[in-house]
């Protein structure tokens, strides 16, 4: 899967750009505030007809311009594809695949695939749990339609059952239903269970090989999933798994009563990535954070790649401060499979595997 030309009109400051990108690196490079992360954007957007920075869509669209159009010539699934979306201010974006126009952001899927690091993405690994189990679930629910439907459902009973234990006192009778409730949480939870452990043995494995290449092999990266305690094996039966939750559930019924909070499940699942042993989260430098992040999200294209048969494009957004020339040199010259774009400040940095575009004002200089 690659993105062959990009063509930006009236997009963020990009008044009109159009480019023709390489197969291999493109290596976007330019001062801050010149339009380097805003490009990403726009790749993303084309692919999935969402931005990850903004909900409203009246800030893609340029100062002064009434829409912003953006278009791509593709090639995915064996043939050259066209996508274009056209984004207008307090009015529903117009997205088009091969020139016919689509309904849904859905009807998108498959054309352009993306993976994408962004600085927000560096800390992961030092964060709570729950912004790992954010970067896990998007990941699964990309790959996994039915693990995304069921997390869809598992978010919403979790909500209802809070509401029931939240209004416990004004309204006793609800508890009646709270078995119905906790059955089905459990259901859907070991579901959940099952899907994550064999999703995050694949990522572990595959973000190992990468941090390794990328560490020339000084750090042995190990990541080990963690889910309700009394579940002794994550893999076993969804039947198992399902009374192994129930058990967790019946010995915190009394605390989750008085607490008025939902107290177990997988709601609270985290991951954890060692280095040599030691945990990331505490010890881990800012260079070793910063690539054992880009390892898990190397991994994570690696996985889209098996599933889907091709491999989404790469977007790494300013990844190459705090790492040492070894690390760097990795980032920018034996990412060999796939296509890739990084943006950087620094200036004198090159690729072997492709372009360097410099970016200056929202212009190609
Ligand atoms: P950095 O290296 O600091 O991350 P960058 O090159 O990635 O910089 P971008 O995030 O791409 O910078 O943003 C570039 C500029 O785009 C910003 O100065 C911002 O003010 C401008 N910008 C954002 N939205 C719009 C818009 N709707 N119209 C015009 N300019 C905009
Ligand atoms: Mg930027």
């Amino acid at each position: 899967m690659r993105l062959c030309e990009l063509s930006l009109s009236g997009f963020r400051n990009y008044e009109e750009l159009s480019f023709e990108a390489a197969p291999g690196v493109n290596l976007i490079v330019g001062d801050n505030a010149q339009g380097k992360t805003n490009l990403l954007e726009a790749i993303v957007y084309l692919g999935s007809g969402k931005s990850w920075r903004t909900q409203k869509s009246g800030e893609l669209i340029r100062f002064g311009s009434d829409f912003a159009d953006l278009n791509a010539r593709v090639e995915s699934q064996d043939r050259i594809q066209t996508l274009r979306s056209v984004i207008f201010p307090g009015r529903p974006r117009q997205l088009w695949r091969n020139g016919v126009k689509k309904k849904s952001a859905g009807e998108l899927s498959g054309v352009l695939n993306t993976v994408l690091f962004c600085p927000e993405d560096l800390m992961v690994l030092k964060a709570g749990a729950s912004a790992r189990r954010r970067l896990g679930d998007s990941a699964l629910c990309q790959l996994r339609p039915n693990y995304d439907a069921a997390l869809a459902e598992y978010n919403r009973l979790l909500d209802q059952k809070s509401r029931i234990l939240k209004d416990r006192f004004d309204h006793p009778a609800l508890l009646e239903i709270l078995p119905d409730y906790n059955l089905r949480l459990c259901q859907v939870g070991a579901l959940l269970i099952s899907y994550r452990a064999r999703f995050y043995e694949g990522l572990g494995k595959a973000a190992s090989v990468y941090h390794g290449q990328f560490s020339g092999g000084a750090e042995e990266f190990r990541l080990a999933y963690h889910t309700v305690s009394t579940v002794e094996d994550p893999f076993a039966s969804v039947a198992k798994l399902t009374e192994d939750l129930q058990n967790h559930m019946e010995s915190h019924a009394r605390a989750e009563l008085e607490s008025g909070q939902c107290l177990t499940g997988p709601h609270k699942d985290d991951f954890d990535v060692t280095l040599n042993g030691l945990s990331v989260k505490t010890y881990g430098s800012q260079g070793q954070t910063r690539t054992a992040a880009i390892s898990l999200k190397l991994a994570q294209r690696e996985l889209a790649r098996r599933e889907l048969g091709e491999e989404p494009v790469l977007l790494l957004d300013d990844v190459l401060s705090e790492l040492d020339p070894g690390r760097q040199d990795f980032v920018l010259n034996q990412i060999t499979s796939g296509q890739v774009f990084i943006t950087c400040c620094e200036p004198g940095r090159f690729t072997k595997l492709g372009q360097t575009i410099q970016i200056s004002k929202g212009k190609i200089v």
